[in-house]
């Protein structure tokens, strides 16, 4: 018996229909703990190389943590991993709600999804019976309507994952759609669930999960919530979550603006967490367990529709809301609705959507390409858009491979404000005076993704180790003087270890990074769910292994991956931003050398960014090194550097 895990690991092959429940090794708990860990683990051993991310071949893993599902603070996370048909190497999202402990309950920790259905299918899970179902009358309906349709026909105790008509149709930033607003958003995750014919997951659990110390972990977890509570930003930052800092953002000139073009934006005021408590909120809407429910659960009504939505949040925000200029907070909350019905992420959406817009106002895509007029700050251009990349009509087609391929096929110049790295959009913060946050998006292992490291205080303000700090003192404000690349690599690494190891262990992480609970509580936790005594540094040393396996499995797949995969946008190195706190920075691309040499240093990785055989033995990942010359040949090669 594990502690804190349900024990089992369920593959399904889809192409027959065959099930398979195999006992969670001890080895493979012990050795990368849960959720993000069990993904890339499971990637590396199993996931045959080189293979179409979109083909069947490609495997699809769901992992919870050990601490998902107990009754801890926000211990609902859930995380997904496969080859990302964005950037076809190491792909995972994550999302809250209540599937993964509906799916512990039910028996399992893991799921590995491989082949391909015959024909379209939904996978029902029900405590020990598993089923491949047709998804007759499913099949095309939106993300959150089949999940409607779902719970009616199989009873409201389902906690279900579905995909939209993006998924459907290969859309290369679909996402995973659960609980009337929760996302994995990122890496394609959706499309992939598509290419296998999958439409739906539907799982319902009733058994009970093992711990170490039941009576300890309940008087621990009852002091968990107190301390959360009592947390001086408790009532400042749950009534806006996310969005409450949208402000901030825009008063240090870091707000996506006009498909990046810029950094501040004076309509910010009307699509920030006010303006989303005064005209779109009707209740507060949280994942399992969860103390400070972030999410916004409202109503917003515009000249195209009047919907119900979760949302939007900081992301969807800066996304649809600056960058494509949407200045309405309805309009925004409208244009995050349709993304969530179609199946595309938010944050993909909106940069694919602003770099057409850019185009057609260039005149790199004229009218008759794109089937109409596109604006900036016009909801009917973005809806328009978001339609026909869900469905792959005329230029949707082009746009559903994402902003990298879109600009490499469309050419004259419009790969210099394609804004992404490896394959990934950029999410919410523009950088060109915040090099270590830079540096994170560069580095972030499944692309431009801010979730794996957030630096952005400490370009600002050095040393503030809090965001609320920042915030309570004003941040930015006036102009800005230029931040320098040097010692940015250091608070980037860090970052990128704390931050993963909450999709580890299977809990939110927002109450540590927001509120400053503290890591002690953490180590507490997973003592009395496990029974195993482990620090936060022990843990941290865990999250460490895990990036550099995510490096390593991007360079088996990636041909020529290296170093000129972690670059940024041109624009990024070669246009100073025009206006606002930041008006005349960049980060030239001598800086960004600057950067990288530091990061992968400290890595311990070689000067093309290939984690050497040294290093990869030190975190344990023997296995790993015994293959990497082969990888690390084939990227230099490919790449010319030597
Ligand atoms: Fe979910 Fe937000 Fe709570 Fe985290 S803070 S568990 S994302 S509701």
């Amino acid at each position: 018996m594990l502690n804190g895990y349900a024990g089992t690991v369920l593959r399904v092959y889809l192409a027959d229909g065959r099930v398979e429940k195999t006992p969670l090794s001890r080895q493979m708990a012990e050795e990368f703990i849960g959720g993000r860990g069990f993904v890339a683990k499971t990637l590396f051993d199993e996931l045959p190389p080189r293979v179409d991310p979109l083909g069947p071949e490609n495997i699809f893993v769901m992992a919870t943590g050990p601490l998902s599902g107990h009754f801890l603070p926000a211990s609902g996370k859930t995380h997904f991993g496969c080859k990302s048909p964005a950037s076809g190497g190491y792909g995972d999202s994550n999302m809250g709600g209540h599937f993964g402990p509906a799916f512990k309950y039910a028996g399992y920790d893991m799921l590995v999804l491989t082949g391909r259905a015959p024909s379209p299918s939904l996978l029902v899970i029900d405590d020990d019976r598993v089923e491949i179902r047709s998804a007759e009358g499913y099949w095309g309906m939106g993300s959150l309507s089949v999940e409607a349709k779902l719970k009616a026909d199989l009873g409201g105790d389902f906690q279900i994952l579905t995909i939209g008509p993006a998924g459907e149709n290969g859309v290369v930033f679909a996402c995973i759609t659960h609980d009337f607003g929760r996302q994995a958003g990122r890496v394609g995750i959706g499309a992939v669930l598509g290419s296998k014919n999958l439409k739906a997951v539907a799982v319902r659990g009733t058994g009970d999960i093992p711990v170490g110390d039941a009576r300890a972990l309940y008087e621990e977890g009852k002091n968990a919530y107190r301390a959360v509570r009592a947390k001086p930003g408790f009532t400042g930052w749950t009534p806006e979550g996310t969005a409450g800092i949208t402000d901030w953002i825009n008063r240090v000139g870091a707000f996506p603006t006009k498909n990046f073009s810029t950094s501040y934006w004076e309509k910010h005021s009307d699509i920030n967490g006010e303006a989303i408590l005064r005209e779109l909120k009707i209740t507060d809407k949280g994942c399992y367990c969860c103390p400070t429910p972030c999410g916004k659960y409202g109503r917003a009504r515009t000249g195209l529709g009047d919907v119900y939505v979760e949302g939007p949040e900081f992301e969807t925000i800066a996304l649809l809301g600056g960058n494509c200029m949407l200045g309405d907070i309805a309009e925004v909350a409208y244009a995050n609705y349709v993304c969530d019905e179609l199946g595309v992420d938010t944050i993909s959406a909106g940069v694919v959507c602003s770099w057409a817009i850019e185009c057609f106002e260039k005149g790199i895509l004229d009218q008759a390409t794109i089937g109409r007029e596109l604006r900036f700050g016009d909801l009917k251009s973005v809806v328009y858009l978001l339609e026909q990349i869900a469905c792959r009509r005329g230029i949707g087609d082009l746009l559903a491979q994402g902003v990298r391929t879109a600009a490499q096929k469309t050419g004259r110049g419009s790969a210099s404000f394609a804004i992404q790295v490896k394959g990934l959009e950029w999410s919410g913060y523009e950088c060109r005076n915040a090099p270590g946050m830079m540096l994170a998006y560069m580095t972030s292992d499944i692309g431009a993704h801010h979730a794996r490291a957030w630096v952005l205080g400490h370009d600002l303000a050095g040393t503030a180790a809090n965001v609320h700090e920042l915030i309570a003192s004003g941040g930015g404000g006036g102009k800005l003087p230029k931040s320098a690349p040097q010692g940015r690599a250091k608070y980037v690494v860090d970052s990128q270890h704390t931050r993963p190891l909450f999709d580890l262990l299977g809990i939110c992480r927002l109450q540590y990074m927001e509120l400053g609970f503290e890591p002690e509580h953490y180590e507490r936790l997973f003592d009395k769910v496990t029974g195993r005594r482990m620090t936060w540094q022990e843990l941290l040393a865990i999250s460490e292994k895990v990036w550099q396996l995510t490096r390593g499995i991007s360079a088996r797949e990636i041909p020529g991956f290296g170093r000129a995969f972690d670059y940024p946008p041109e624009r990024f190195m070669t246009e100073p931003v025009p206006d606002g706190p930041n008006a005349g920075h960049c980060v030239p691309r001598e800086e960004v050398d600057i950067l990288l040499d530091e990061y992968y240093t400290l890595r311990g990785w070689d000067k093309n960014g290939i984690p050497t055989a040294e290093t990869l033995r030190r975190v344990g990942l023997d296995d790993v090194a015994d293959t990497i010359t082969d990888w690390a040949c084939h990227a230099q090669e490919s790449t010319g550097l030597k």
